[in-house]
């Protein structure tokens, strides 16, 4: 079933997780491991991760260094197929532009499409870390505006090429990214808002967002997008911090404030574990809040804490 079908059919607000592939050579049962505690939960929808290669380089006989590509998390599509039959549940592979050219986007929807998955979230992916700034492959998208439009249009049964006959159009429910605290390539909100604005017009169906910890900053961007006109759901996506290092490497990574109440609690807690119930409290807080504001869904973002997200959803929901 399509993410909006779920919005418009729930009664209450939603629950629902996403999940990283695991690393390559680890069993898929790590991912049932980590999903099988929330199931109680009834997650509408549990999205997969992509994550593409990254570049390393290895040292080889004779002194010399060979660039290697390796992808440490394959497996998006294999899981989603594998969550849909063990759980009966509806997967959302994320798909992005990075590294893949409009013929091998082309292909793996037809893939997906073949699986019955119902929804994608469209993204333009991270630069490599060997690379200074996004680089589409030749002749791939360059923004996720541009894959939403091949989405788009192979919905309306239109693809690369011209010469087909009797084709299927796919069927595509699409759902974007979103930045309450803005993307950090934009050179404003403002120019932020006006490129999801045009990801809708584009036929993006719902937004997801980036994590954040300060609702006002969602409650902001939510009125902005409303402000200009982008009518569709917006889910709010929540991480539980869980550890010290996060406290920086949340900030860095993904370009997100700490805000000042929450930090001084952090501040206080003497280890990891008070650390981790204290980003509890805090998540438990920001959903009760966000629920209370009758958000459609609220979209966990798990990153192998299965046991703390369990801990927020006993607390919630
Ligand atoms: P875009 O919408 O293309 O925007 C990228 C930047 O370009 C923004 O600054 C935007 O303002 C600007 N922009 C957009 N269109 C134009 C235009 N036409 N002209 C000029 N500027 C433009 N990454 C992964 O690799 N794998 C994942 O599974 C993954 N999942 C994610 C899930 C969520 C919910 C979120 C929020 C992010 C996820 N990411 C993932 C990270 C994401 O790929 C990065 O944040 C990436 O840098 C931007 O992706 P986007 O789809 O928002 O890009």
């Amino acid at each position: 079933m399509k993410v909006t079908e779920h919005i418009k059919n729930a009664k209450s607000t939603l629950f629902s997780i996403e999940i990283l592939p695991p690393l390559k050579g680890k069993s898929i049962q790590s991912i049932y491991d980590s999903i099988d505690p929330l199931m109680e939960f009834k997650p509408c929808f549990i999205d997969v991760t992509y994550h593409r290669e990254e570049y390393v380089y290895k040292k080889r006989d004779g002194g010399y260094l060979e660039k290697v590509s390796i992808r440490k998390r394959p497996g998006t599509v294999g899981i989603c197929a594998a969550l849909m039959n063990k759980y009966k549940i509806d997967a959302v592979p994320h798909i992005i532009c990075g590294g893949f050219t409009v013929e091998e986007t082309e292909n793996a929807l037809i893939d997906l499409q073949f699986l019955g998955i119902d929804n994608v979230l469209a993204l333009r992916g991270d630069s490599i870390k060997t690379e200074p700034a996004f680089v589409p492959e030749p002749g791939g998208h360059q923004y996720a505006i541009d894959l939403v439009g091949q989405i788009g249009r192979m919905n309306r049964g239109m693809y690369l090429h011209e010469d087909m006959q009797d084709v299927a159009p796919t069927n595509f429910c699409v759902g974007v990214a979103g930045y309450p605290e803005k993307h950090f390539e934009a050179p404003n909100m403002f120019s932020d808002i006006k490129m999801l604005k045009a990801k809708v017009d584009a036929g993006a169906d719902y937004i997801v967002t980036q994590m954040f910890f300060d609702n006002e900053k969602f409650f902001a961007f939510e009125k902005t997008c409303r402000d200009n006109g982008i009518n569709v759901p917006i889910i709010p996506g929540l991480k539980i911090l869980t550890g010290k290092k996060q406290i920086t490497a949340l900030a860095k990574v993904f370009h997100i404030d700490i805000p000042q109440p929450f930090y001084e609690e952090l501040e206080k807690c003497k280890d990891d574990k008070a650390i981790k119930q204290a980003g509890i409290n805090w998540c438990i807080q920001q959903s009760k809040e966000l629920m209370k504001a009758k958000v459609p869904c609220i979209h966990y973002y798990t990153m192998g804490a299965s046991e703390a997200t369990r801990a927020v959803a006993l607390g919630v929901f």
